[in-house]
């Protein structure tokens, strides 16, 4: 939160770097957008962030092309109502299936928020990812430096720069189409993507017509609306404040050891901050850390790298902005693994366990066993001129997994005859609906019904073939006696 009681910012504006202290740095006094230049940073966090970053890209791109047991090792496939994941494929996504993963991944984030502040957006964000690396790569290479960025977008159009805004929106549209392909990937399979891709758009225009609006989305925020929607329409920047609290770790200024900041007092009373605005420059929601901890900062270490380089320069400690929590800068306890985060880990660790158990039983064949509707039953003639009585039943077969079931069945009746297409009945789909008959004689029902046990057996070989469901059945009929 914006510390508005901070009296070492004046209201009076010093340097473009001196931010207002009741709006927002990134819009002007009449609400318009100011544009973010971020200056270059170089340090330690920034070399592991920067590994972070290429790492999840790498691993981003590549995990589609791998594949498992001859299967995609994650597959998304929505249409099919599909999971792949490590080789493994689950039918028809129950929704209980998505609601435990979900709630689980929410709540780990939670854990992780309470614990880590919003390392999410620091490290692993894709709109972090993406723009600190390739969107502002593309920048820096083409406009040159963030004062030469700034001086361009200044600038009247001429050719200079509609030659290097051309350049620049080319290289970001190849690279959004780049992530979008990447993404359908996971949803239809790289390879099936790659054969439509060198189709024509008509064959396939409903993908054609999500890779067209994803790519403009991607590139209209990691092109050009950027820190906007961290800061606007982000759903998590919006709530992460509520999961932390003073034992959460977040990126802060050491306001005891930074103030009085120079230029603010007598040279003799002054703290470590130099007031050179360099962590100012350097950050990409254009904020003051100095400030307090805010719903802008994404965390993303650049300030500390800038302000330790300064402190480097100066001959004072490093680490005037750091990773720390409320309570250590305050001189009080710090104790990461508190009460809010454990009930999180807990709760997380809660649907996972659930999503597990749902998983393995949901691989085990459910068996529905549902009566026609219409007649009760059908008399019928048989050749030999005897009535026989039908009764008529579905079995509705649903399972996950890859296994064939081979079912075959028995009544406790041998009088009473099974009769369906094919048996032993080959299960190889998700969601199979078996019809069968019932046939007997009217004299073994007792005023007209007789209840019988039916039975279905997995298994080719009739001699280890495993009972798999039972069922009483009552069979109805003419009455007779
Ligand atoms: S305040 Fe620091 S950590 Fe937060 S966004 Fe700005 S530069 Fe990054
Ligand atoms: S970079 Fe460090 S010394 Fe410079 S203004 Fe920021 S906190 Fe102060």
């Amino acid at each position: 939160m914006t510390d508005h009681n901070d009296t070492s910012t004046p209201q009076k504006t010093k340097n473009r770097f001196e931010l207002h202290s009741e709006r927002l740095a990134t819009t002007d006094e009449h609400g318009n957008r100011i544009y973010i230049f971020p200056e270059d940073v170089t340090g330690l966090w920034k070399t592991y962030r920067t590994y972070f970053y290429w790492f999840l890209i790498v691993l981003y791109m590549i995990v589609p092309w791998i594949y498992v047991k001859g299967k995609p090792l994650l597959f998304l496939d929505i249409m099919n109502r599909e999971f792949t994941f490590i080789g493994n494929t689950f039918h028809g996504m129950e929704p209980i299936i998505i609601f435990l993963a979900l709630v689980s991944g929410l709540f780990f984030l939670a854990f992780m928020t309470s614990v880590f502040g919003r390392v999410w957006c620091g490290w692993a964000c894709p709109q972090t990812v993406y723009i600190q690396t390739i969107f502002l790569g593309i920048e820096k290479f083409i406009e040159g430096s963030a004062r030469k960025r700034k001086e361009l977008e200044d600038a009247p159009w001429n050719i200079e720069k509609i030659f290097k805004r051309t350049i620049k929106w080319i290289l970001f549209t190849i690279v959004s189409l780049h992530i979008t392909h990447t993404a359908i990937g996971y949803f239809i399979g790289p390879r099936e993507l790659l054969s439509m891709s060198l189709g024509s758009p008509f064959e396939n225009w409903g993908v054609f017509t999500a890779v067209m609006i994803v790519t403009a989305i991607i590139l209209f925020d990691f092109g050009w609306f950027r820190e906007q929607f961290c800061i606007i329409m982000c759903p998590y920047g919006r709530i992460q404040s509520v999961m932390m609290d003073e034992n959460s770790m977040v990126i802060a200024y050491d306001k005891k050891r930074g103030e009085p900041r120079r230029g603010t007092t007598p040279k003799e009373n002054e703290g470590d901050c130099i007031n050179c605005y360099n962590c100012v420059k350097v950050c990409p929601t254009g904020i003051d850390i100095r400030r307090g901890n805010q719903l802008e900062c994404i965390a993303c270490t650049n300030c500390i790298d800038a302000c330790d380089d300064i402190m480097e320069k100066v001959g004072k400690p490093k680490g005037l902005i750091r990773y720390s929590t409320e309570n250590a800068l305050n001189g009080k306890p710090q104790n990461l693994l508190h009460a809010r985060p454990i009930i999180y880990i807990i709760a997380s660790l809660f649907f996972l366990v659930a999503f597990i158990v749902v998983i393995f039983n949901s691989q085990n064949l459910k068996v529905q066993f549902i009566r026609n509707i219409g007649a009760p039953y059908n008399v019928v003639k048989e050749a030999s001129g005897e009535s026989k009585v039908l009764n008529m039943y579905n079995l509705k077969f649903i399972h996950q997994g890859d296994k064939v079931y081979h079912l075959s069945y028995k009544t406790s009746d041998p009088t009473v005859q099974f009769i369906t297409p094919r048996i032993p009945t080959k299960i190889d789909k998700p969601e199979m609906k078996v019809p069968f008959f019932l046939k007997f004689d009217s004299a073994i029902l007792v005023n007209g019904s007789k209840v019988i046990t039916f039975e279905v057996y997995d298994g080719e070989d009739e001699a280890t073939r495993e009972l798999v469901y039972s069922q009483e059945v009552t069979l109805v009929g003419p009455i007779t006696k």
